[in-house]
């Protein structure tokens, strides 16, 4: 098995601004840490392929040998409407005009996320931590920032000093490039500010008000911790004062990263994190996907292709290998051509694959020229997601280890072309690169597993259609299942299905 020792890792560190070696804290230990969702809401595309990066990140660790503890927040409280200090939590508010507990809203997304995570098979994070299940930590950081001289109270409000940590430590802006002295005049104009020193300083522990639902006592009275602060305890718990890697959507670099760092080294002293990886975005017509912009859709609907901007429904596997097809630190544009380019790809990949698995090895005359070909793609393959997890560049050398498999298979090659030994290695890297790394998987007929998944996240989606009395969507599902021969059975446990 390839390990770190025969293609060491390179990072692009959003810190250093550099491409750098990748060097553990602790030899063949790696400690990385990705911020989770926010659960109020359906987690969308643009979403899922920030935390693929990751997950591949993970599984291409974990295949080089490190053994990884992976840890992905749930973020269940303190993430305010529009980013800022002022206004309602996201979750208290989907609770209230859903008029459901707050934990009935975090549960029934956190189900959504993992079922979604699922569908596009990832691997499971060691640890997936929630902020409401940390909030004695929060609390504690909150005062040793207090007790440092690198926050203050104000009407039970926490807020932290900006213009006073940069004096003394010097690194606020680092990460996102930004110029202390144009936030300062950016902030000025926001309302709801009365409160703090400077527009720029942001709230770590909120007093709560009488409406206010999701709230605990504190020294400093009955309130909630900033979204800023439960990453930067979460991580530090889990994987120490300083660990590895920290990765996030490169929309998280300002603030809520540049606050991490600023909070972490107010509290201990240490830069938290040694390597910063930020994810690009999704776009469609190149703006950014999002709920807000109406230009976003989730998986289901995706795979049903019931959604406005889609030609038709694609699979999750088609996805994984679309996202697969490009860089991580690039914008990816959504369009149905380039779904429909990636259907394809991605059965070319995995007929091969299909094809190797079937291939035994035959002696032959060797072609020494063929050998060092396909040695080289194998090695440029594992080289290229070493690079900065280029996982672009590592899947042309798979379509052109696709092309000689392709040979030995319709017999215009022999497999004694090459020694025994490189076969039983293509056999096993082929397989090990584009299932155990790149996580892309068969979804014929006979993965049952998957159809079950895809049928519960259908049937989800109609219920919730009929409770908001959306015949015309509840129906055309139930219309659509039943073309491609899928009969949707109503029960009293609910709904079953049966396949013709
Ligand atoms: P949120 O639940 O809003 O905190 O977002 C969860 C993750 O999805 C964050 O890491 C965001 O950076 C990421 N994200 C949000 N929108 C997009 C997008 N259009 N493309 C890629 N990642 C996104
Ligand atoms: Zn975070």
């Amino acid at each position: 098995m390839a390990g770190y020792n025969d293609f060491p890792l390179s990072i692009y560190n959003s810190y250093s601004r550099e491409k750098e070696v990748f060097t553990p804290i602790h030899e063949g230990h790696v400690g990385l840490y990705v911020c989770g969702p926010t659960v109020y809401n359906f987690v969308h595309l643009g979403n899922v392929r920030t935390f693929m990066t990751f997950d591949v990140l993970y599984r291409y660790l974990s295949h080089l040998g490190y053994k990884v503890r992976y840890v992905r927040n749930i973020t269940d409280v303190g993430h305010l409407v529009d980013d800022v200090d002022e206004g309602e939590d996201k979750i208290a508010k989907k609770a209230r005009l859903d008029n459901l507990e707050p934990m009935e809203v975090v549960q029934m997304y956190t189900n959504d996320f993992h079922d979604t995570l699922r569908l596009f098979n990832f691997i499971s994070p060691s640890i997936e931590p929630s902020a409401t299940g940390h909030i004695i930590e929060q609390i504690q950081m909150v005062q040793q920032i207090l007790d440092h001289g690198f926050a203050y109270e104000v009407n039970g409000s926490v807020y932290f000093d900006v213009l006073k940590y940069q004096e003394a430590k010097g690194n606020y802006g680092k990460l996102s490039g930004r110029v202390l002295e144009d936030l300062i005049n950016n902030t000025r104009e926001l309302d709801g500010q009365e409160e703090k020193r400077n527009g720029l300083d942001f709230a770590i522990w909120k007093n709560a008000d009488e409406r206010h639902i999701m709230k605990w006592p504190s020294p400093w009275g009955v309130g909630f911790p900033g979204w800023h602060l439960e990453c930067s305890v979460m991580s530090t718990k889990y994987l120490g004062k300083q660990f590895d890697i920290h990765g996030g959507g490169m929309d998280l670099k300002f603030p809520h990263h540049e606050c991490e760092i600023a909070q972490s080294v107010a509290a201990d002293g240490e830069v938290p994190v040694r390597y910063w990886m930020h994810s690009n975005m999704l776009t469609v017509n190149g703006q950014k996907m999002s709920k807000s912009l109406g230009n976003s859709f989730t998986p289901a609907e995706l795979i049903t292709g019931n959604h406005p901007l889609l030609k038709k429904g694609y699979s999750p596997m088609t996805v994984r290998f679309f996202r697969m097809q490009s860089h991580y630190s690039s914008t990816l544009d959504f369009s149905n051509d380039a779904l429909e380019a990636s259907e394809k790809g991605y059965k070319r990949l995995m007929n091969a694959l299909r094809a190797l698995q079937q291939l035994s090895h035959s002696k032959g005359n060797l072609n020494t020229e063929l050998e060092a070909e396909i040695e080289n793609n194998l090695n440029q393959a594992f080289l290229n997601l070493s690079d900065d997890l280029n996982t672009a560049k590592c899947i042309a050398n798979l379509f052109d280890l696709a092309t000689r498999i392709n040979s030995f298979s319709a017999k215009k090659l022999a497999t004694g072309a090459i020694s025994e030994k490189l076969f039983a290695r293509l056999q096993k890297d082929y397989s090990a690169i584009i299932v155990d790394i790149l996580g892309i998987q068969a979804e014929e007929s006979g993965s049952s597993s998957v159809v079950d998944q895809l049928m519960q996240l259908v049937i989800e989606i109609r219920q919730e259609a009929r409770q908001n009395k959306d015949f015309a969507t509840s129906d055309k599902i139930r219309d659509a299942l039943g073309a491609a021969g899928i009969q949707l059975k109503d029960g009293a446990d609910g709904t079953g299905y049966t396949l013709n």
